[in-house]
């Protein structure tokens, strides 16, 4: 039987630990206790002696592919980017939202819509916890969920949300809360990796997965380390000072609005210097084990691009309309959402190219980064 030893060896020490933190819940779900994340939310041996060697955070780990087909299987995923089973462009109707939103506040209205309808107890997101933090956090009130929409740029704090902490902080965490507080029915968003770590747990029925209603995944092309050092180069390539910055936002591009109306864009490539490693090894672009998955990517500023993956995520979303969620209906709707679409499928080829691309150079040659073990 894999045990973490296993994982260390494999995963961990070759870099591919994307710190989804999903063998740490587990093992602690089922109280043994024998892992931890450390400071950095790395994932560690607390106590190697308590390890029964039941071999489930292997079995967990969303870098094995132990488990891939029956997960598949399971939610009906089809080459080459999963299960499609409709795309639009939307966005929240209460402006109040939009504002505070990423893009277009959907997956906010969305949160509140199946709170406000009593489909959940409350959703597993995201908020700021401080200087270069952003932490797991169980939403259970309306107020809760509005605050952890989009993100802040703390001028004095500089690039808080987009921190290391802030892109690959255990989601998982927010499971303990949750445990504690009983919680039946609850909606989880996260990036693709954190939506398959979720995905893992639920093919093996883990306790306490079954309470995830919803998932709810976020487009990813990758996930940034952004130390002084990083933050310096960025606003050198982008001719702009961290303290003028009002908002920040990843499409095809990293849109950089300043406060004074002014926008800034670097080409993704760009900003491959400070790219986490894990991530080069990442073939999921679009979420594609989400009920539904949600991005910028193709949308006119403002405005977020849905896709509806599982009959349970085309339900959600088609409830939540209009009154929750406006969708644009231009005229030419069909050809723009089929470009769109066009654009994911471009994205996610990309992005599953150059993990292929990695994994064939991995223990030869590094893409030049620093591996994060
Ligand atoms: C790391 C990262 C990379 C992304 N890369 C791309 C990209 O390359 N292309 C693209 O089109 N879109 C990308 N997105 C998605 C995009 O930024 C928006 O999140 C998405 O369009 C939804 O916008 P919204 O206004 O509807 O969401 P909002 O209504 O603003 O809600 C966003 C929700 O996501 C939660 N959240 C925020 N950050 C995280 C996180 N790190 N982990 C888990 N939950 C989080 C918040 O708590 C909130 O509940 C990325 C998102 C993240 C977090
Ligand atoms: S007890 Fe099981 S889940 Fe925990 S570290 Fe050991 S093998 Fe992994
Ligand atoms: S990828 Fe997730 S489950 Fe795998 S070793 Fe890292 S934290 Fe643990
Ligand atoms: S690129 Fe992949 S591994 Fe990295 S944060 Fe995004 S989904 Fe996770």
């Amino acid at each position: 039987m894999k045990t973490f030893t296993d994982l260390v060896r494999e995963v961990q020490k070759p870099g591919l630990c994307h710190r989804c933190g999903g063998c740490v819940m587990f093992c602690t779900a089922i109280n043994y206790g024998a892992l931890k994340l450390d400071e950095e939310g790395k994932p560690r041996y607390a106590e190697k002696a308590k390890c029964i060697e039941c071999g489930l955070c292997n079995a967990i780990c969303p870098e094995i592919a132990d488990l891939d087909e029956e997960t598949k299987e399971r939610l009906g995923w089809a080459p080459p980017i999963g299960r499609v089973i409709g795309t639009c462009i939307a966005r929240a109707t209460d402006e109040k939202i939009r504002k505070k939103a990423t893009d277009g506040g959907v997956v906010t209205a969305l949160l509140l819509h199946l709170l406000k309808r009593g489909r959940i107890d409350g959703a597993i997101v995201t908020k700021q916890s401080g200087p270069f933090q952003r932490e797991p956090f169980l939403a259970v009130s309306e107020e809760d969920i509005i605050s952890a929409a989009g993100f802040f740029f703390d001028t004095s704090h500089g690039m808080t949300s987009f921190s290391d902490h802030y892109l690959i902080y255990s989601q998982i965490k927010g499971f303990d809360p949750l445990i504690k507080k009983g919680l039946q029915r609850v909606a989880f968003v996260g990036t693709p990796c954190q939506v398959k770590a979720v995905r893992r747990m639920q093919t093996l029925n883990i306790i306490p997965s079954d309470t995830i209603k919803f998932c709810l995944g976020l487009f990813c092309s990758g996930n940034f380390i952004f130390g002084k050092e990083q933050q310096a180069k960025v606003a050198e390539i982008g001719g702009f000072q961290f303290k003028d910055v009002k908002k920040i936002n990843i499409k095809e591009e990293l849109i950089v609005h300043l406060n004074s109306g002014e926008v800034k864009t670097i080409m993704l490539d760009e900003l491959e210097f400070m790219k986490r490693f894990a991530c080069y090894f990442c073939p999921d672009y679009s979420a594609e084990y989400a009920d539904v998955s949600f991005g910028g990517i193709g949308a006119e500023e403002g405005w977020t691009t849905v896709i509806t993956r599982t009959p349970v995520g085309r339900a959600i979303f088609a409830d939540a309309k209009p009154k929750e969620i406006e969708v644009n209906c231009q005229e030419d709707f069909p050809k723009m959402a089929a470009q769109v679409l066009k654009k994911v499928h471009k994205w996610s080829a990309r992005k599953k190219d150059m993990a292929a691309k990695s994994r064939k150079l991995l223990n030869t040659k590094y893409p030049g980064i620093k591996k994060d073990t």
